[in-house]
């Protein structure tokens, strides 16, 4: 069976490197001459617009899906008039807008941020008065990593924004306090089955994810329930395939949902080494029809990503069970060039192992110090 998949980055990579032993063969299409899938699978290159560069890629294969959620509606729509293209569209349509992905989460009752729609200064002004400093503008559509957000956090913020505001649609939300910044991933195959790894806890730098502990500490089982009652309900109504992404705030001992990725999540790449199947094997057996895979974590694993630079393999690898992936990209300042999965037993040895790895990653941006990583706080 060969399956397509728009994009043809890291996430494509890794879930063709999944998908190798269960005897599937892929399909890249991206716009980049440069996707890193270009080393392991057939990648054409095309823009997402162009119909009958589409209608060629889709030539034989069994089903598409999509790595990048910025692909347009359009056309995974047309895709789906031909053969089936799972996540379905209306979840790639829920996720691309953030006013979509709120009303998403307000008809089923899932609560999230505050928020109001800004179309004008006229608006961002209402929206201030409501919802009071501080608070977050965002673009609705396109962002990512921090990008297209301004955090106003008094009135000269507010005044010191570009005079016009940019010409997109916007949406201000109040700003969350939070005790900390969770994920889940949640997956659902084609007969309805669902399935769901523990909530991971994630610390970002300046917008880009940097560590991501798994299971999350401190996890009692009814913020685990509590997450996963969010997530079937959006599965649900989606009538979701695959395997979904739903970032939440942990506040007062409850969740908020933020955003939903319609795909394969950074936040999920320590099941690689750390679950019984993987985030990526876990998409394909869902979009292809078999059963899912176990999504039990086996042990406690800190995936950390290498941003713009790669430590020296040989310093790193000395440390047992730790795990270097590499995604064959030029490294680029900001750019997410691969990531690194430790491995453990025990809380404790996770956190003696951590302490073990080079000098590279005791810098403040992979956020291992100085908090203790484990601490009951
Ligand atoms: P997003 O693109 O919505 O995931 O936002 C990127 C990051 O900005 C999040 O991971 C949070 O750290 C922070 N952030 C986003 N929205 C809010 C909010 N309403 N209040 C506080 N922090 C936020």
């Amino acid at each position: 069976m060969t399956i397509g998949i728009l994009g043809g980055g890291q996430l494509g990579y890794m879930l063709a490197l999944a998908g190798y032993p269960l005897d599937f063969h892929f399909r890249f299409l991206d716009p980049s001459p440069q996707a890193p899938v270009g080393r392991i699978a057939p990648r054409v290159t095309a823009e997402y617009s162009d119909f009958d560069a589409l209608d060629k890629f889709a030539h034989g294969l069994a089903l598409v899906t999509y790595e990048f959620e910025n692909v347009p509606v359009e056309a995974v729509r047309h895709l789906a008039q031909r053969l089936p293209v799972y996540p379905p569209p209306q979840a790639l349509e829920a996720a691309q807008d953030r006013l979509n992905e709120k009303s998403l989460f307000q008809k089923l009752g899932i609560p999230t941020t505050e928020f109001a729609v800004v179309d004008s200064i006229a608006d961002l002004d209402a929206a201030v008065r409501t919802l009071g400093l501080p608070c977050v503008l965002k673009t609705r559509q396109l962002g990512y990593d921090g990008k297209g957000q301004w955090l106003l956090r008094t009135r000269e913020d507010l005044e010191n924004l570009p005079r016009a505001l940019p010409a997109r649609p916007l949406i201000l939300e109040k700003f969350v306090a939070f005790r900390r910044e969770l994920s889940i991933l949640a997956v659902r195959g084609r007969s309805g089955e669902t399935a769901f790894y523990p909530l991971v806890e994630n610390h970002h730098r300046r917008g880009i994810l940097r560590l991501s502990l798994a299971p999350s500490p401190r996890l009692s089982e009814a913020l685990q329930r509590e997450a996963e009652d969010a997530s079937r309900r959006i599965l649900q109504a989606l009538d979701y395939v695959g395997v979904l992404a739903v970032e939440l705030f942990e506040c007062d001992g409850h969740l908020l949902a933020n955003e939903i990725a319609p795909r394969v999540h950074n936040s999920g790449h320590w099941t690689i080494e750390g679950a019984v199947a993987s985030q990526f094997e876990n998409h394909l057996r869902a979009v292809s029809g078999l059963p899912l895979g176990e999504t039990r974590a086996l042990g406690h694993c800190a995936m950390l990503n290498l941003i713009g630079e790669a430590p020296d393999p040989a310093e790193l690898l000395a440390v047992p069970d730790v795990h270097l992936h590499l995604y064959g990209k030029s490294p680029r300042p900001g750019r997410k060039v691969g990531h690194v999965t430790v491995r453990a037993e025990s809380v404790g040895q996770l956190a003696a192992r951590l302490k073990r790895l080079p000098s590279f990653f005791q810098r403040d941006e992979f956020c291992l110090s100085p908090t203790p990583l484990y601490s009951s706080k």
